[in-house]
């Protein structure tokens, strides 16, 4: 953490806030000691918020600072790019679908100034996951979305999706954790799904896949009208997905149509 402040610091012509900035970098320093020591417990909503640093650095200081300091200078742009391509392929780890376009403060710069450079509470994302998370803040353990740093979700399936018999079929994505998680974690992954607008991002790109299909499974349908070679194919389709990831909206829709009888018998048209 020092080393930002001071790469940050040394970008910084104005000699005023330079001074200021390496006065309160043991502020800024423990910050992120009590953020990490929060994060592990998975109480980071408990962290104190902080609109200015010392009465020395206000918010809206901190927030050039990351502006056009920390995510322009070239002693410092190095960092910010790390960050923003951390995650796998590219992968938005809120939405698991987008591609990450940006970086997203955990806990807002706005109220956390002391949080706005520190790179644990910098996350790679898409620019919808972004926008959505702005305005949330929150409150209680369980409004708190998952942090990709701390907390894995994904160890076990938690995203289910279910047939709607409708012509054409449609599927709608749900929540259900593990029985064995604590409450906490599975109010956590209900908030995530609902603060980043995952049902609907999901239903729309599950109803674009079951148009992609369709070819496909009327050609399966000719060769076995019993609807079986569809089923299994449906089910390789969800094994493949679940092998990679185990909550994608593509394994959790395989899965779906796999089990439907109707889906496999001529539901797919
Ligand atoms: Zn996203």
């Amino acid at each position: 953490m020092s080393q930002v402040i001071d790469l940050c610091a040394n970008s910084l012509r104005n000699l005023t806030l330079k001074t200021k900035l390496l006065n309160i970098k043991p502020t800024i320093a423990a910050s992120e000691t009590k953020y990490a020591a929060l994060g592990i417990k998975a109480s980071l909503y408990l962290h104190p918020t902080c609109k200015d640093i010392n009465g020395q650095v206000s918010a809206d200081e901190m927030k050039d600072l990351y502006q056009n300091t920390f995510v322009k200078s070239n002693k410092t742009r190095h960092l910010y790019d790390s960050i923003k391509k951390s995650s796998p392929n590219d992968i938005c780890p809120f939405c698991g679908q987008r591609t990450v376009s940006t970086v997203d403060h955990y806990l807002p710069k706005s109220i956390y100034a002391d949080l706005t450079i520190t790179p644990l509470n910098l996350l790679p994302s898409c620019a919808d996951c972004n926008f959505s998370k702005r305005a949330v803040t929150a409150l209680a353990p369980q409004d708190q979305t998952l942090h990709p740093y701390f907390d894995d979700a994904d160890s076990d399936q938690w995203l289910f999706a279910k047939l709607e018999e409708t012509t054409p079929a449609a599927l709608t994505f749900f929540v259900r954790c593990p029985a064995h998680w604590d409450q906490i974690k599975q109010s956590r992954t209900e908030s995530h799904f609902k603060t980043f607008k995952l049902a609907q991002l999901y239903a729309s790109n599950s109803a674009n896949e079951l148009n992609n299909m369709r070819f496909h499974l009327q050609k399966l349908f000719a060769a076995d009208v019993s609807g079986q070679l569809i089923k299994l194919h449906l089910e390789d389709m969800a094994e493949t997905y679940a092998a990679n990831y185990k909550n994608s909206w593509q394994g959790a829709s395989y899965e779906a149509l796999s089990a439907s009888n109707w889906f496999h018998t001529g539901g797919f048209n």
